[in-house]
């Protein structure tokens, strides 16, 4: 199973996908909480992304890249693997196709989730990340509309997008987020 998470910030994509990832048994590969790691520790790779991160701009798609090729060639995908906050702009889908193409590998399906605009930015005030503030969030929202909605259409030209309800008990949309995953590839 290869399977993108895709939706707008605090849709509760990595809460989905984690979820996910543990019942079907494949590797959830966050490259949010990746960057997040790196930062809590320090690393070089931490303190390059630092600047994008605070103010929620994207990092550089030629880093972000790397690191989900990097990801992608461990061991552990090869029954597949969940991305979740990748890829979030048209040059970073194409970068992950044609390094899945190398490998006669494709995307199985993409998983969208939706939430209306009040309901997501309710959660991410809630959850209180340090680039969960207004003006970030709203950056956030605004880097999403213009920029990675493309992904999207890219993807549903190939007709394998299930649109799922984010929104309402967490047990009840991983139900939906499971039905839609799993339900048979477009011929
Ligand atoms: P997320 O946890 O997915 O909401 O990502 C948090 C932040 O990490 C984003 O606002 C970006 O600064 C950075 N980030 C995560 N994924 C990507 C990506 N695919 N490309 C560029 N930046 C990213």
């Amino acid at each position: 199973m290869r399977l993108i998470f895709f939706g707008p910030p605090g849709v509760g994509k990595g809460t989905q996908a984690e979820r996910l990832a543990d019942r079907v048994g494949v590797p959830h590969i966050s490259t949010g909480a990746i960057f997040r790691a790196a930062m809590q520790a320090e690393t070089p790779l931490g303190n390059e992304v630092k600047g994008f991160y605070d103010r929620g701009a994207l990092v550089p798609d030629e880093l972000t890249t790397a690191i989900v090729v990097e990801a992608l060639a461990d061991d552990a995908q090869k029954n597949g693997f969940i991305l979740d906050g990748y890829p979030r702009n048209l040059s970073q889908a194409e970068a992950l196709d044609a390094a899945l193409a190398a490998r006669q590998e494709s995307i199985d399906r993409v998983i969208y989730l939706t939430a209306p605009d009040e309901e997501i930015t309710k959660r991410m005030m809630a959850r209180g990340r340090a680039d969960d503030t207004e003006e970030v969030i709203a950056n956030r929202l605004d880097i999403y509309r213009e920029e990675t909605t493309p992904v999207l259409e890219h993807y549903r030209s190939a007709g394998f997008v299930s649109e799922i309800d984010g929104v309402g008990e967490l047990d009840d949309v991983a139900a939906r987020v499971y039905d839609g995953a799993t339900e048979s590839a477009p011929s």
